[in-house]
């Protein structure tokens, strides 16, 4: 089963729309944080905003994100 079909991605960015988008700075892939409706790229520490199930992809409008204060498990 495709993972966007699972109804708990509906009310997020739709799925497919994240396997396309990549971190503008390092073109690298994006965390999906659900409840801070963020786009996280850890490498830059910068997490994009998504405003009405738009992502917002522009580095100015980046916040960034302190690894302490909410610690991620390494990539597998
Ligand atoms: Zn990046």
């Amino acid at each position: 089963m495709p993972l966007w079909s699972k109804p708990s991605w509906r009310n997020g960015v739709d799925a497919r729309l994240l396997d396309i988008l990549v971190c503008p700075i390092c073109k690298g892939p994006l965390q999906y944080d659900k409840n801070a409706q963020e786009l996280i790229c850890r490498p830059d520490k910068l997490a994009f905003p998504i405003r009405d199930g738009i992502p917002i992809m522009w580095a100015d409008q980046a916040r960034d994100i302190d690894p302490a204060a909410k610690p991620v498990p390494p990539a597998a």
